[in-house]
């Protein structure tokens, strides 16, 4: 169980943004997950280095996933305790381009470029706001 004090740190180091599709909690209508980076059923730890913060769309995608098949490879996905997002994805207007394979397949299987997933990313540049 991921104690309180936990959460707020998750919170607090993510900027209250979700650490895969960088879309801001308040902009939500759904409270974000703290998540476990390696899930529980692979072992992983209640440990802040294993928690992150993901809208519902991204962690519903991500699963338990730590990777993907990409072109007949298997790809590591993102994680946000050992990877800088800047290295894997930038932004193109609305839309998360991985810049690297990491960032590509986390892309992919988070189903980052949903049309509606873009439509909300596109309110949200319109209404002034960062991503
Ligand atoms: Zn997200």
């Amino acid at each position: 169980m991921v104690d309180i004090e936990s959460r707020r740190l998750v919170r607090q180091w993510a900027g209250n943004r979700c650490e895969y599709c960088r879309l801001p909690e308040d902009l939500s209508d759904v409270p974000f997950h703290v998540e476990h980076i390696v899930a529980r059923q692979h072992q992983g730890s209640d440990e802040l280095s294993n928690l992150a913060l993901a809208c519902d769309r991204c962690n519903l995608y991500k699963g338990p996933n730590l990777a993907s098949r990409e072109g007949g490879q298997t790809v590591d996905l993102f994680h946000p305790r050992q990877h800088a997002w800047e290295e894997h994805s930038k932004f193109s207007s609305a839309k998360i381009i991985g810049v690297s394979s990491t960032g590509a397949a986390t892309v992919r299987r988070l189903n980052m470029n949903a049309p509606r997933r873009v439509a909300i990313r596109q309110m949200v540049l319109e209404c002034g706001e960062s991503l």
